[in-house]
């Protein structure tokens, strides 16, 4: 709703003006910040499983890098664009200075319709994306990872063909791989996770109780169902979720495990048993405590914001809420917590794998996850009180956070030559 009219690389200028601006930033570092610093496009040719040539669109975006190595997830979607690709590559920088970890950010995409491919077509397009960005990617160059509608299989692949071109094994060039291939323990309910330790602040901020607190989740993929299961498991109440198809309401509750097992063999949430039909934009604005955007950019709007009924939004999704939106939401007292925090909690612990892999180490899973829990409430902790030191939502919070940690290393580094 309301996507075609907004570009999301305007929304990530719009933001970096913000937080520039409440820093007294000098002009040449916003300069510098407003501009990824490489852009690679190309054209992927695919022979398809009927014998018809193709060819997808893909990129790699290198937003900046003066906190340490670019890292960013590959997207494949029928939506991918150049001007959103750059915008995912700069939100990265920003996420990964908020939550403090040693990378910069980039952003990959191909522009395909990965559900009308078979998994032949997807090996063949990646690695052929793979061969095609080999310069630009390494485990000390940038490092690519999940996102929409690629996977742990994705990863294995590109590990795979980044191997083979090299020729020895080289685990450290992406994250989110299948455990046995070196993958972290938790990396795949680390983003969900680490959304949950932000609810879990967030309500204990606003004076809630977490048991049986409401919960709407939007998108059931990775973040979506991950986040409604960890929600459930520790005591929220899971009142409505949803996918591309549209989405089901109980107040009384719905159990996530079930609505996955069942999605896994209708291909969709819709009709699951006990539960009222509602459209996408519905489910937006049912009455709930916690609201989990974990789909799409640009779902709440100016044109439905003013009928958001959560008292805190939790963006597992990247770029959710347009900038008006987040202004609607502000003046209703609605506590947004940011995408680049909530939602960090999955390139950390792909930090936290790629170190692993450095290190030909295995950490378990109860490591992982306190040593995710520590740096998801320290950052969280960080952006609330810089929300009050500035007087600000905590939007603008974390962007100044993560601003100001990116420029101070760049003005450290200095401009070269
Ligand atoms: P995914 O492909 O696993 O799931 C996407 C989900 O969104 C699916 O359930 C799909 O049906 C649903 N969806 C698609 N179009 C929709 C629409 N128009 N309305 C409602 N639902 C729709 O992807 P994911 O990894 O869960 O990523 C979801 C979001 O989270 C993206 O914005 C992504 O950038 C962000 N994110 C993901 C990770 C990660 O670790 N996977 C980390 C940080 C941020």
């Amino acid at each position: 709703m309301g996507k075609k009219h907004i570009n999301p690389y305007d929304v990530a200028i719009k933001q970096l003006e913000i937080a520039s601006e409440a820093l007294n930033l000098d002009q040449g570092t916003t300069e510098i910040l407003r501009h990824p610093k490489r852009i690679l496009s190309v054209s992927i040719p695919i022979k398809m499983d009927n014998g018809d040539i193709k060819v997808y669109p893909g990129y790699r975006v290198q937003h900046h890098d003066s906190r340490g190595p670019y890292k960013g997830g590959i997207r494949y979607s029928p939506d991918v664009n150049l001007d959103e690709v750059k915008a995912l590559a700069m939100w990265m920088t920003w996420k990964c200075a908020v939550i403090d970890i040693p990378y910069g950010g980039a952003k990959g995409g191909v522009r395909c319709n990965p559900k009308e491919m078979s998994l032949s077509e997807l090996e063949r397009m990646t690695r052929r994306y793979v061969s095609m960005i080999f310069p630009l990617i390494g485990p000390l160059i940038d490092i690519p990872a999940p996102d929409m509608y690629t996977d742990s299989q994705t990863m294995a692949w590109i590990l795979d063909t980044y191997s083979q071109i090299r020729g020895y094994k080289v685990p450290g060039v992406v994250t989110g791989k299948p455990l046995h291939l070196g993958g972290s323990e938790g990396r795949e309910e680390a983003t969900s996770l680490g959304t949950v330790f932000c609810i879990n602040e967030a309500i204990k901020d606003l004076g809630l109780k977490a048991k049986g607190a409401t919960v709407a989740v939007q998108g059931y993929g990775k973040v979506g169902w991950n986040a409604a299961k960890l929600l459930h498991e520790i005591g929220y109440k899971i009142i409505g979720v949803s996918d591309s198809k549209g989405g089901i309401y109980n107040p009384n509750g719905i159990n996530p495990l079930k609505v996955y097992e069942y999605k896994n063999k209708m291909g969709s949430v819709i009709g699951y048993e006990g539960c009222k039909t509602v459209t996408n934009q519905e489910l937006l604005e049912v009455e709930c405590d916690a609201l989990v955007p974990a789909a799409l950019e640009n779902q709440i709007t100016e044109n439905n914001a003013d009928n958001v009924k959560a008292k805190i939004i939790a963006e597992g999704a990247n770029g959710p809420t347009t900038p008006k939106a987040d202004q609607i939401l502000t003046e209703k007292g609605i506590f947004t917590i940011p995408d680049i925090l909530a939602n960090s909690g999955g390139v950390t612990v792909s930090y936290f794998e790629w170190v692993q892999n450095l290190n030909r180490d295995h950490w378990t899973k109860e490591d992982v996850n306190q040593r995710l829990k520590d740096k998801m409430i320290k950052a969280y902790r960080e952006v609330y009180r810089m929300s009050k030191k500035h007087q600000t939502n905590l939007r603008t919070a974390a962007l100044v956070l993560a601003v100001s940690r990116v420029a101070e290393s760049f003005k450290t580094l200095g401009l070269w030559p």
